[in-house]
């Protein structure tokens, strides 16, 4: 029952494939009102399913769920009223949400639903049998989830099963996805492990920890060498957005026609010069301590003490010269009036 397999082959979901039956009839307890919370909420009380949103009696987001048109309980009351508790608070203070007020709430039969697998596939929660464990994973930030879903659009996402405890696990997940508009645009069958795993191995080896490395160290090398600060912020950083841009919509293929001849020769014969096989086994090492357990014990207890580290690097990280010179650039061009859009949006 519990996943004990790997499976890479990829098997995708779409709307045809989905019974929205199978949880039309349930009661859905969304605890938390943040980022993915309120999209999961409005978007599944749109489709016409029964939702609590849990919140705690101080919570500045009963406001906001109340404004949306939705009716709030304290977390161990939406959990001992729902089928399905989604959990939809930060990952960190999960396992204390779950003991104190989704555990002893859970009959046999109820539907455990994450958005992430970290706790589960760490062992921070362990959840009793006799339970469905989910999850549905939209690959995106929850404002995309909700702003695809009332412009009638789709928003990619995961689908997993931990456990399945009455045989309609799978059923119930996808339903789920279907009600908060991941079938519209595709959901792919993963399992816990692997979507923790290539989840923290994406943002640490590639697309938060790597990128912001590879800007700094690019920075720094021209400015070392004599260039202006501000054709270097140009240059390593503004140019990246459009750079993604064209990699998003058209693959890397889709980027090297973008770019000059001479951009597409020299990026393509120095690239591997730069990340090179040292950087190849240096992200070697960083997959093995997220599949050994390692990063996910050093996070866990970092946590417990207080994030000591975590205060350290992010403070660095905001005195890195690149930042003070950023923002100057930013008040001085135009892109910024879009830039300001997109905070108005995303914090909505
Ligand atoms: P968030 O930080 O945006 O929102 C958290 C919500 O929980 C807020 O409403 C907050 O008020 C509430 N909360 C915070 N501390 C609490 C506590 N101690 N007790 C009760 N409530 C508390 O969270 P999020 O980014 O939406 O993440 C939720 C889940 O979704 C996580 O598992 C995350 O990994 C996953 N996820 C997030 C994204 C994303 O883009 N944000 C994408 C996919 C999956
Ligand atoms: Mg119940
Ligand atoms: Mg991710
Ligand atoms: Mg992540
Ligand atoms: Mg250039």
């Amino acid at each position: 029952m519990t996943e004990d397999t790997q499976t890479f082959d990829s098997t995708v979901y779409y709307d045809d494939d989905a019974d929205e039956e199978a949880i039309a009839h349930e009661t859905v307890a969304v605890l938390g009102y943040g980022s993915q919370g309120h999209a999961h909420a409005q978007n599944l009380a749109e489709s016409g399913v029964d939702v609590v949103v849990g919140l705690c009696e101080d919570s500045s987001s009963r406001a906001a769920a109340e404004s949306d048109g939705l009716r709030y309980e304290t977390p161990a009351d939406a959990a001992a009223e729902a089928d399905v508790v989604s959990v939809l608070v930060p990952d960190t203070v999960q396992p204390d949400v779950y003991e104190n007020a989704v555990e002893p709430n859970l009959e046999a039969g109820d539907t455990l639903q994450f958005a992430h697998g970290f706790n589960i596939h760490y062992n921070q929660i362990q959840p009793p049998e006799d339970v469905d464990v989910t999850m549905v994973a939209p690959k995106s930030p929850g404002h995309l989830v909700r702003r695809n879903y009332e412009n009638d659009e789709g928003t990619p996402g995961l689908l997993a099963i931990y456990q399945d405890a009455t045989g309609e696990a799978h059923d119930k997940g996808l339903a789920y996805a279907a009600a908060i508009g991941c079938t519209r645009a595709g959901v792919v069958e993963t399992s816990f492990r692997e979507e923790t795993e290539t989840d923290l191995f994406g943002e640490q080896a590639v697309l938060c920890g790597g990128v912001t490395s590879l800007i700094k160290q690019g920075y720094e090398t021209l400015v070392d060498a004599g260039y202006s600060p501000e054709m270097a912020y140009f240059e390593v950083l503004n140019e990246l957005k459009l750079i993604v841009d064209l990699m998003y919509e058209d693959g890397l293929g889709g980027m090297w026609d973008s770019v000059s001849y001479t951009a597409e020769y020299g990026g393509l014969s120095r690239g591997d010069e730069i990340i090179d096989d040292q950087v190849r086994a240096n992200m070697e090492e960083v997959l093995e301590d997220v599949q050994n357990g390692t990063f996910a014990r050093e996070w866990i207890s970092e946590n417990q003490a207080g994030r000591p580290a975590y205060t350290q690097l992010r403070n660095a990280e905001k005195n890195h010269e690149i930042e003070a010179v950023g923002e100057e650039l930013r008040d001085l061009f135009a892109w910024q009036e879009e830039a300001d859009e997109g905070e108005e949006e995303s914090a909505e």
